[in-house]
């Protein structure tokens, strides 16, 4: 990390990161058990030691999903893992993938269900078997009582009455990297839905400062923060870095932080208060 850069102080808990993204995950390996497994471990490591608490780590297909509930075996306390098949890979699956993910949702590691949803922006995803594929984690998120984390690309206006009929039979769960304006995200707040921001929330593209004051105006008791990584790199190291690492997440959390005129270590305790209460975690 640039050496001009301070992390604003945590703890932190990042409810959103894709451990095993990262350039070493390499078919060859099979499931990713071997160097890139090694990577990950570093990878958590280091982020402990520059202030985060906690990582919840969701799969997007069968490999990444077992490689996830790994890492939070060899992790405990520290990382947890969520099943799910991520809408941009569902073409790719067949429909008997859901019941595998059902098998591993009842492993103690398996905090939630995901990473599911809807994407637009990624439209090579017939619409249909996305629609499909998301109703299908949600049945299952119901059934097992766990929350769930939802993906939504440009798809606010579609998600919105899905998500309602489902939170009328008790669902809960977090949108991840909320880009949403308040139009859409107070009636995800009025289903009880939980809202995770990412990087992006920081970006000083104008298009921006509609989700800035959708994470102004949030219930304190439904927000958290993530870093998507190794996706969604926060300023001020976007463009100054390729990737984006988990302990990242204090540059959107002191960002966050500002915003809502907290200290950093205020805004810090009460996102990961949020992150025990929805995933059922000791931190
Ligand atoms: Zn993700």
């Amino acid at each position: 990390m640039p050496g001009d850069i301070v992390l604003p102080a945590g703890p932190w808990f990042d409810s959103h990161a894709h451990v095993y993204l990262y350039d070493l995950f390499d078919e060859k390996f099979g499931l990713g058990m071997g160097g890139e497994f090694d990577l990950a471990l570093r990878l958590v490591h280091a982020a402990e030691e520059a202030g985060v608490c906690g990582i919840l780590c969701p799969g997007i297909d069968w490999k990444t999903n077992r490689f996830a509930i790994e890492l939070a075996r060899r992790c405990p306390g520290k990382v947890w893992a969520a099943v799910g098949i991520h809408p941009n890979s569902v073409g790719k699956c067949h429909d008997s993938e859901l019941d595998r993910v059902q098998r591993l949702s009842s492993d103690p590691v398996v905090k939630a269900i995901g990473e599911t949803g809807l994407d637009r922006y990624h439209d090579d995803t017939p619409w249909d078997a996305q629609c499909n594929w998301f109703r299908g984690h949600l049945e299952l998120a119901v059934t097992r009582n766990l929350p769930v984390i939802v993906h939504c690309r440009d798809a606010e206006e579609e998600i919105t009455p899905i998500l309602r009929e489902y939170a009328g039979r008790g669902l809960r769960g977090v949108m991840h990297a909320c880009a949403a304006s308040w139009e859409y995200a107070s009636q995800w707040l009025e289903l009880g839905l939980y809202l995770s921001f990412a990087g992006s929330v920081t970006y000083r593209n104008r298009k921006f400062d509609a989700v800035r004051e959708t994470a102004r105006r949030v219930p304190l008791d439904r927000i958290l923060v993530e870093t998507d990584a190794p996706f969604l790199i926060p300023e001020p190291l976007r463009g100054r870095v390729s990737s984006c690492y988990v302990q990242y997440v204090a540059l959107t959390g002191g960002f966050l932080a500002e915003l809502r005129g907290m200290t950093s270590e205020d805004f810090a305790a009460q996102t990961r208060r949020n992150a025990e209460t929805l995933f059922g975690l000791t931190l």
